[in-house]
């Protein structure tokens, strides 16, 4: 066979990017199947966007992941947007059809993957509550309505940031989204089967940052689940514990995302664990 030292390309854009840790599981990933692919961990400011995009065009890559500034920014540089990353209003993920850009998004698909596979969870029919109304909410939000729970409510603090996303979303998903101003401690209903934390209170540096939450009323089969994947262990997930109730961790939808946009630009089933595995050792997890 000749030889071919020729590797295929995807990245990350984001500003700032240093920290970012996908491209140590992706990077995994393709090691594990021997594909000859590399991921590029790439600081864009946002007046090279349009730039960096054409590098993707030029260079041939297969994909780009994208990160905070340009979620939404890169919708108008591509050529189609997938129905939910249209829904969301922000892509994450770009692949290569040809000579097509199409903007995915993958957060929301992989919150979900992950309380469908790693928490055992089917959503259909389910009330959830999300905690926040920015970026990691909406993709969240998106996905559960479109997997169609039965009863969908935004809390958050800023309340005209929450009706503003919930009627929206309402709108494009063609499911009701309630929204609920956040004032003082919230207390969870007892009906309800789904939370989530897609706020940042207790990312790092904010590790005792805990939402006011009071789970008091909660029933024993509540699924806690918290976007802040860094500390994985959030306040909110101990505390959940403490009562026995089931919880899902940032990373899960961390990893799934990655997960799926590994299939989304190579065609092939990642190796899930290799993946977890390597996020974990990026980001100085024990096992
Ligand atoms: P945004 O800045 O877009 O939104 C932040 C949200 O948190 C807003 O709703 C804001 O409320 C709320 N919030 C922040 N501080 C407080 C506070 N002290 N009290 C009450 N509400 C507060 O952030 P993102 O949506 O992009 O990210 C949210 C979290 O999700 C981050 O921790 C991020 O790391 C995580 N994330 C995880 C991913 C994963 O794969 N696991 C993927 C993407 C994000 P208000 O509207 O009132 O300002």
């Amino acid at each position: 066979m000749p030889a071919n030292f020729r590797a295929e390309l995807v990245a990350c854009f984001g500003q700032p990017v240093a920290e970012n840790p996908t491209g140590a599981m992706q990077e995994a990933a393709f090691r594990a199947l021997g594909l000859n692919w590399r991921y590029l961990t790439v600081e864009v400011t946002p007046e090279r966007l349009a730039d960096a995009i054409r590098g993707v065009r030029a260079f041939g890559m297969r994909g780009v992941n994208l990160t905070i500034p340009h979620k939404v920014a890169v919708i108008p540089l591509l050529d189609e947007i997938a129905r939910d990353a249209a829904v969301i209003g922000a892509v994450n993920t770009v692949r290569r059809e040809g000579d097509r850009l199409i903007g995915e998004n993958t957060d929301g698909k992989g919150f979900l993957r992950g309380v469908r596979v790693d928490a055992g969870v089917d959503p259909k029919g389910k009330r959830a509550i999300v905690l926040g109304a920015g970026g990691a909410s909406r993709a969240i939000v998106t996905e559960l309505a479109l997997a169609g729970v039965s009863d969908l409510v935004v809390v958050n603090r800023s309340v005209e940031h929450a009706w503003h996303m919930a009627e929206e979303l309402s709108a494009k998903t063609n499911r009701e989204i309630q929204c609920q101003p956040w004032r003082g401690v919230y207390r969870v209903p007892g009906d309800t089967d789904i939370l989530v934390n897609a706020t940042s209170i207790g990312l790092f540096p904010d590790v005792d940052g805990m939402p006011p939450v009071d789970l008091r009323d909660a029933k024993s089969t509540l699924l806690v689940c918290d976007a802040v994947f860094n500390p994985p262990e959030t306040r909110l997930l101990a505390a959940a514990r403490r009562r026995g109730l089931p919880v899902l961790d940032g990373l899960s939808m961390l990893v799934y995302q990655g997960v799926i946009g590994f299939k989304l630009w190579t065609g092939e089933d990642a190796p899930e664990d290799v993946m977890k595995n390597a996020l974990r050792e990026a980001l100085g997890i024990e096992r």
